[in-house]
């Protein structure tokens, strides 16, 4: 292949565009993480996870992808043929409950269009049912990456705590962390997983469980097997800043670096960008005259828009296109959805001018691809943007 000149646009929601100060603190000599230097790392980074996942108790960081988070959220607390009460918001949450069941749990998938997010008053409804309190577990993928859909995370916690029922509940922030707002702590969730690779503006190969007392409680009865997975030696380990086998050391100095630039540019000032990112993408698909798959308003994505391509067009085709007139990546239609929508990422480190060039790209190659469209969509995001830059000034 040519040399592509210019930037790459990596438009996909997560892996995110790794910003220049997580690279060069990435790029640093390995250091003995026995020793001294590594300590101070190590306590630094996990005293800052915290502040992230707005809680008090600890995150655990595996070198894993978010896959592994989620496989040790199930292993450490839960027993072989344990009722799981999970919700398909789409293709994450369907791979989430494919691994419970191949973990020997039961889970219960409760259904869903793929364009809306969990359903409180079915949690609730389904909980009040379970008089014996088989449920040992709810299970909810708070941003949906493949459909856009944000699922209403206190709100589950309200139907929870409603049905009166002693559940675990375990949610999965992977794309949520440092883009939408999550709050551990305050929405009495017991194990977020999330990963590296998304908010958090990293390469893969991070990924994270944050805890609750409950959940410590649960994990200390847990029978499923585990031993790479488990909290036990984690917790005892990171006490003093250290880990039970070898950490990801440089990508632990890049998570320092990503730490110190969420906490400068402030967490709510962050999950505001995205918000009005999110917005102006959603103003310029409208004005494509293009569909949002998210079909509640309320439930729309700030981390990424999933666009229903015409009747009759592909995808695949068109992402082929804006990958190679515009050295564009847009995230592709997962699962279910394959070849029926594209995914635009706005998340991690990103700003108004690279949202214009993304969008931009997706209008060129709507056109290049022979794709059914209305142009002026970029125009209208600017417009939104000029203006909603205008009212933070005064
Ligand atoms: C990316 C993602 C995953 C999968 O994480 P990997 O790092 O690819 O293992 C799971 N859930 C959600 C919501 C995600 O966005």
């Amino acid at each position: 292949m040519a040399y592509a000149t210019g930037r790459h646009f990596l438009q996909i929601p997560g892996p995110t565009n790794v910003p220049e100060r997580v690279l060069r603190a990435i790029d640093h000599p390995t250091v003995d993480h026995r020793g001294p230097e590594f300590q101070k790392l190590g306590l630094e980074v996990l005293e800052g996870l915290k502040r992230v996942f707005k809680t008090q108790s600890p995150v655990v960081v595996f070198p894993a992808s978010g896959t592994g988070a989620w496989e040790a959220a199930l292993v450490n607390t839960l027993s072989p043929g344990d009722r799981v009460l999970m919700f398909e918001t789409g293709h994450f949450a369907t791979l989430w409950q494919n691994m419970a069941n191949k973990l020997g749990l039961a889970p219960e998938f409760m259904k869903g269009d793929w364009r809306h997010g969990a359903d409180p008053a079915a949690i609730e409804a389904r909980l009040a049912e379970d008089k014996k309190r088989e449920i040992k577990a709810v299970c909810v993928v708070h941003n949906e990456t493949s459909t856009g859909v944000t699922s209403r995370i206190a709100e589950v916690r309200k139907a929870i705590d409603r049905a009166g029922h002693s559940a675990l509940f375990m949610v999965d922030a992977i794309s949520s962390l440092a883009s939408i707002d999550h709050r551990h702590d305050e929405w009495g969730v017991d194990v977020t997983v999330a990963g590296s690779q998304k908010g958090l503006m990293l390469p893969p190969g991070l990924s994270f469980n944050a805890l609750s007392d409950k959940a410590r409680a649960a994990a200390r009865r847990a029978k499923l097997p585990k031993s790479y997975w488990s909290w036990e030696d984690m917790l005892a380990n990171n006490q003093n800043g250290f880990f039970p086998y070898t950490p990801a050391t440089n990508l632990l100095y890049g998570l320092r670096e990503s730490l110190r630039m969420l906490a400068e540019e402030g967490l709510e000032n962050v999950f505001r960008r995205h918000d009005r990112h999110a917005e102006a993408t959603r103003r310029a698909v409208r004005a494509w005259g293009l569909e949002i798959l998210c079909a509640d308003p309320h439930e729309y994505s700030s981390a990424l828009t999933a666009v229903l391509m015409p009747e009759g067009t592909s995808e695949i085709a068109f992402r082929n296109v804006v990958l190679e007139r515009f050295n564009l990546s847009l995230g592709s239609g997962l699962g279910k959805l394959r070849d029926k929508v594209f995914r635009i990422g706005h998340l991690g480190d990103f700003n108004d001018l690279m949202l214009c060039g993304t969008l931009a790209g997706v209008e060129m190659g709507l056109a290049s691809a022979g794709v059914p469209h209305k142009q002026g969509g970029v125009a209208a995001a600017m417009e939104y943007l000029a203006s909603a830059n205008l009212e933070s000034l005064t």
